[in-house]
């Protein structure tokens, strides 16, 4: 399926570039020019989407296979796309989050698939996180995936069983221990195969945390897709 046959442009507006203001691609809220600026993640490790010089499993994911079986990262959280998930995330944008989520779908296209996972489940907020901002962001960008795919959105599987201190800050060992144990399944899945959405992966702490959740409810299978990847933190 091709992201222009997913898209009513008659419900979108005047399509302007969220980045320049210059007219947007067809199906697109960017123009081509700014697309071809945006930090994409060429080659990576196949389970933690660290950028390397190739594909291969880095030296951490070798020593320590990490829960996930897959991960694919569209973007280095920098420049532009670093911008466009602020937007999101703490000015209410949420053309910013229909934006991202059809540059991932786009991104995730272009790698080879064996199988479509069953279903998405976004990476969930706590109730009160979910009140303050209105609205989940990666739910929001998961839209366009879901439709994109024709998959599931699968928002009631998972929970935090607690708030958990912004992740931003801490050092790779205290976010391990932040997340420790702060999602619970919901009900006992029937899914075999599951792709975790997220906006921006660190160290893959709370990935890795909501991925072993589901491993222990039963879940074989679990991939991640993430729109940027952050520098590890130390
Ligand atoms: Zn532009
Ligand atoms: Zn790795």
């Amino acid at each position: 399926m091709h992201l222009s046959s997913a898209l009513n442009l008659d419900t979108l507006g005047p399509c302007e570039c969220l980045l320049c203001g210059d007219t947007a691609a067809a199906g697109l809220s960017i123009c081509n020019p700014c697309q071809h600026e945006l930090p994409r993640i060429i080659y990576a490790c196949p389970t933690c989407a660290q950028p390397l010089p190739a594909s291969y499993p880095c030296p951490k994911c070798q020593q320590q296979p990490p829960p996930i079986h897959r991960c694919i990262a569209a973007f280095h959280y920098q420049g532009a796309i670093r911008r466009i998930i602020h937007q999101l995330k703490y000015h209410q944008d949420l053309a910013a989050a229909e934006l991202l989520g059809k540059l991932m779908a786009k991104s995730l296209e272009s790698h080879p698939q064996e199988a479509l996972p069953q279903c998405l489940v976004p990476v969930p907020l706590h109730p009160k996180r979910l009140r303050q901002r209105g609205y989940n962001q990666v739910v929001e960008m998961g839209r366009p995936i879901a439709r994109e795919f024709g998959l599931p959105l699968e928002l009631g599987l998972v929970h935090r069983t607690r708030p958990t201190e912004s992740q931003q800050t801490l050092s790779a060992v205290a976010r391990r221990r932040n997340v420790h144990g702060a999602f619970e399944a919901v009900y006992k899945p029937r899914y075999e195969h599951i792709a975790l959405l997220d906006d921006v992966m660190t160290t893959g702490a709370t990935a890795n945390e909501l991925a072993h959740c589901l491993r222990k409810a039963g879940v074989p299978h679990i991939e991640l897709w993430v729109c940027a990847r952050a520098a590890n933190a130390q």
